[in-house]
């Protein structure tokens, strides 16, 4: 583990909410107990239960968004998380997260965001690099005493919405793009929704320059599967329940896979860990990127699921590796923070021997 926490990663499939801390979540909901507005002994055994479905995380997460609420908590969660994954040697976290409203605290989608960014600025452990490319010159061009960051931004758009929201989430992701947004994701609970309600928000986020992720097949769905990889978003999440020929057509299609081992195993998308995908895709020389998913949910960090890809697939340290540093390959970044990466990889070059 200290081998897979030294080594430099980059994190590209993480969600705010399901990385939040399990002891800051407890403490809220502690919070809300004794105002007698929850049953705090109930709230707190559902958040500290080790194995989920699919269809539990999905409640939890309705449970998670009832205690991260207000503007103060978003931007102390924000901070947390990325403390905690620069504890983990991560240099490069693209966070995502869903834009909410809130009438009772005057939360509408773009102040949600702004308490992310206000997040951003929070930090303490680590310094966050993050918005514009000056905004990246400013810091790069003083002293650093403390081990860098980059942070950038996708904004989610939830299988529960609308085509009017989900295009409310693109407008809003341009115009919070000097700010560090850089990409679109869709996600949320497989089972609802329908592809054709989020392709107008999808295509004008494409057409302006944003970078696309989509979660793609987390349960049998052959119909979107396939409109998703003909849509060829930038990079696609989990790829768990593909039939051949949609098999066939992703590893044509070249398309980065962000790979949540302990996830798709703790939701049993994928039965067991030894048959999981990433076994083939890593054999057919499939570009993936060891993800997280929800760190704070399934009890994980980037360090455990470098190292559990490493004991179920016999990977080695080399392989390991080549596989974070390529992983910059992937990121929705420009080609000058690739190359600063790139530089911090080579100069941390640890030996894999
Ligand atoms: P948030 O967007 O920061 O609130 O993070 C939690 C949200 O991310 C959930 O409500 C889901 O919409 C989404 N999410 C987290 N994990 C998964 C997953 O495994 N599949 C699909 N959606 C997910």
């Amino acid at each position: 583990l200290a081998w897979c926490r030294a080594l430099p990663k980059v994190e590209l499939h993480a969600h705010l909410n399901g990385s939040a801390r399990s002891s800051t979540l407890v403490e809220l909901a502690s919070g809300l107990g004794e105002k007698g507005l929850i049953n705090f002994p109930e709230v707190q055994a559902i958040l500290l239960k080790g194995d989920r479905s699919l269809a539990e995380c999905f409640k939890l997460f309705d449970l998670i968004h009832l205690l991260t609420t207000d503007h103060n908590i978003i931007t102390r969660i924000t901070k947390e998380v990325i403390e905690d994954f620069a504890a983990e040697n991560v240099i490069y976290l693209e966070l995502r997260t869903t834009p909410k409203c809130n009438a009772s605290v005057g939360m509408t989608k773009r102040s949600y965001v702004e308490a992310v960014l206000a997040g951003l600025k929070a930090v303490e452990a680590v310094q966050v690099i993050s918005g514009s490319q000056e905004n990246h010159k400013k810091v790069l061009g003083t002293t650093l005493s403390r081990p860098i960051i980059y942070v950038q931004l996708l904004l989610s758009i939830d299988r529960r919405e609308s085509t009017e929201a989900a295009i409310d989430t693109v407008q809003l992701a341009l115009d919070m793009r000097n700010c560090g947004v850089v990409g679109i994701d869709l996600s949320g609970n497989p089972w609802v929704g329908d592809w054709n309600t989020f392709v107008p928000a999808l295509k004008l986020a494409r057409e302006k320059g944003l970078r696309i992720t989509l979660h793609c097949g987390e349960v049998p769905n052959p119909t979107e599967v396939q409109n998703m990889l003909l849509f060829q978003p930038e990079r696609i999440g989990h790829a768990c329940c593909l039939e051949e020929s949609e098999w066939t057509s992703l590893l044509h299609s070249s398309i980065p896979v962000e790979v949540c081992l302990t996830s798709n195993m703790r939701t049993e998308t994928v039965p067991v860990l030894q048959d999981h995908h990433f076994a083939s895709l890593y054999k057919s020389k499939h570009p993936i990127v060891i993800c997280t998913d929800d760190p704070g949910i399934f009890a994980t960090d980037i360090t455990r699921e470098y190292a559990l890809a490493a004991v179920c697939f016999g990977l080695k340290k080399a392989n390991l590796q080549f596989l974070a540093q390529n992983a910059v390959r992937h990121i929705f970044a420009d080609d000058k923070v690739q190359a600063e990466l790139q530089k911090i990889f080579d100069a941390a070059a640890i030996n894999p021997h």
